[in-house]
């Protein structure tokens, strides 16, 4: 049984009294036991974070890590100092990353291997563009990426990661893959991860990611491979990402 994760993604949004709001609301709601929740919040306000939710079960991630553990890196955050300032998750090939800072399929990889070192999970994100899909690329392109990253790895490594499928076109765009659509990638995903090994595809948490909000969540979640979501716009209020919590449990 797979235990559902969400994930809100705050990219470079937020505030530290925003943290504090997280903190409060969490510490008063009850979350359902099955499900997980992880805020992956800014550098700066990951200190704060994890002690304003440190009484709660939610878990505190980062949006992106270097792929060297130290050195005359300007600007770049380790693993080590990630997981020193209460990290346990980190994104991984964010699409934002990709297209935005030029990492590519290498440097996604180098970024796992970086945060399996320090017992991060790796959350890797992979989808297609508009342009990808309308050309009937989709599922070349997703598990490209997958692949990419799985073929580097040992059978214990590849247990340790989420996968997050999120189509490029419904990122921060309102525009949502429908349940069909996003169950039909997060299948062909499992498929290629069984060709490695039955239980890693079994065992394997797939969220998925693009315009999740609370009106749309309950369906997506109810896909038999959709294990969860990561959430960007939605998770910056603090009673749309609950509601959205509430509806995986
Ligand atoms: C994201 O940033 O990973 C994301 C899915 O954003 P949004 O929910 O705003 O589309």
């Amino acid at each position: 049984m797979r235990m559902p994760l969400i994930a809100g993604n705050w990219k470079m949004n937020g505030s530290l009294a925003l943290v504090e709001e997280f903190g409060r609301a969490f510490a008063d709601v009850s979350l359902p036991v099955s499900v997980e929740v992880a805020l992956m919040v800014p550098f700066p306000f990951l200190d704060a974070a994890g002690r304003a939710l440190g009484e709660t079960s939610v878990t505190v991630g980062a949006q992106t890590l270097s792929d060297q553990p130290s050195g005359a890196f300007t600007g770049e955050v380790s693993a080590a100092m990630l997981r020193e300032c209460g990290a346990r998750l980190v994104l991984v090939g964010h699409s934002e990353r990709r297209t935005l800072f030029g990492e590519d399929d290498a440097a996604v990889l180098a970024r796992v291997k970086a945060a399996l070192s320090e017992e991060l999970t790796p959350v890797l994100c992979v989808g297609e563009t508009l342009e990808e899909r309308e050309a009937e690329r989709t599922e070349a392109v997703v598990l490209g990426q997958v692949e990419a990253v799985f073929d580097a790895l040992d059978a214990a490594e590849r247990a340790r990661l989420v996968v997050a499928y999120e189509p490029v076109w419904a990122i921060g765009t309102g525009r949502t893959a429908s349940p069909e659509q996003a169950q039909a990638v997060h299948a062909a995903i499992r498929g290629c991860l069984a060709r490695y090994d039955a239980g890693l595809a079994d065992g394997m948490r797939l969220l998925y990611g693009g315009s999740m909000k609370a009106d749309n969540a309950a369906e997506l979640l109810a896909q038999p491979d959709i294990d969860g979501g990561l959430v960007g716009g939605a998770s910056l209020k603090v009673d749309d990402f609950l509601a959205i919590c509430q509806s995986a449990g």
